[in-house]
């Protein structure tokens, strides 16, 4: 199950894990939650999560992810296999101070940054970077092979989408990109035939993992899917 942005949401995301009861839950960035996740989340299984740039907003914010005790659970650069599904993970977004792509690559990673900074504290940047994308993650990540990669940030079937999410699909050999950040329901596919959904504000899309598996095309990977209706919980379809 995946769940587009939570913005300090809770309640109804765990009424929807009780009631689809998924083998695992992806939460797709943007949580401000001021609790750790794993108290807020506390009986929950299998609970995984990238981050989004809000994440690194408020201290707080940034410790309920990032000093928890689920950070083992962030599949932000890395490849892990939930119930037989590879899944890649690029959590943040594109920041101009560190990569963007109109504007290219500044530092390829937090080391180069430190130097470039020469040893200076910034405390707060530091944390901004933290939900950053990082050349050297993204590298990392185009090395590997994954069935489905989830994205806070989106790709180009998105109006203000990167083609650089795009091509990393490509050499995971992905099928299927799963994104937040804009807020945004829809589906789509991209010109090198991955299919994408964005999902909306703590919306739910939960996936029928052996529907997927078995999907020979991209109207079957869709039809492999419930959405909710993020306002009142409802399903969409
Ligand atoms: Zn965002
Ligand atoms: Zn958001």
């Amino acid at each position: 199950m995946f769940v587009g942005d939570p913005h300090g949401r809770v309640t109804i995301i765990k009424n929807n894990i009780n009631k689809y009861q998924p083998q695992s839950t992806i939460l797709l960035g943007d949580m401000c939650y001021s609790k750790a996740i794993e108290q807020l989340y506390s009986g929950i299984r299998n609970l995984y999560w990238i981050f989004g740039n809000h994440d690194s907003d408020r201290q707080s914010w940034y410790d309920s992810l990032f000093k928890s005790s689920w950070l083992s659970q962030c599949l932000h650069a890395s490849v892990q296999s939930l119930s037989g599904v590879r899944v890649a993970g690029l959590g943040g977004i594109f920041r101009p101070k560190i990569w963007h792509p109109k504007s290219g690559v500044m530092y390829n990673d937090l080391l180069e940054w430190k130097r470039g900074h020469n040893g200076k504290r910034f405390a707060q940047l530091e944390r901004t970077n933290m939900t950053s994308i990082w050349p050297i993650d993204y590298a990392y990540l185009a090395t590997q092979k994954a069935d489905i990669l989830v994205i806070h940030e989106a790709p180009s079937s998105h109006k203000f989408g990167f083609e650089e999410l795009d091509d990393l699909a490509a050499s995971l050999g992905a099928r299927l990109i799963v994104h937040g950040h804009h807020h945004q329901f829809y589906t789509g596919v991209l010109d090198n035939g991955v299919a994408v959904v964005g999902l909306g504000l703590a919306q739910i899309a939960h996936m029928d993992i052996e529907a997927f598996c078995l999907a020979k095309n991209n109207k079957e990977i869709f039809n492999a899917f419930k959405f909710t209706n993020n306002k009142n919980g409802g399903e969409l379809s």
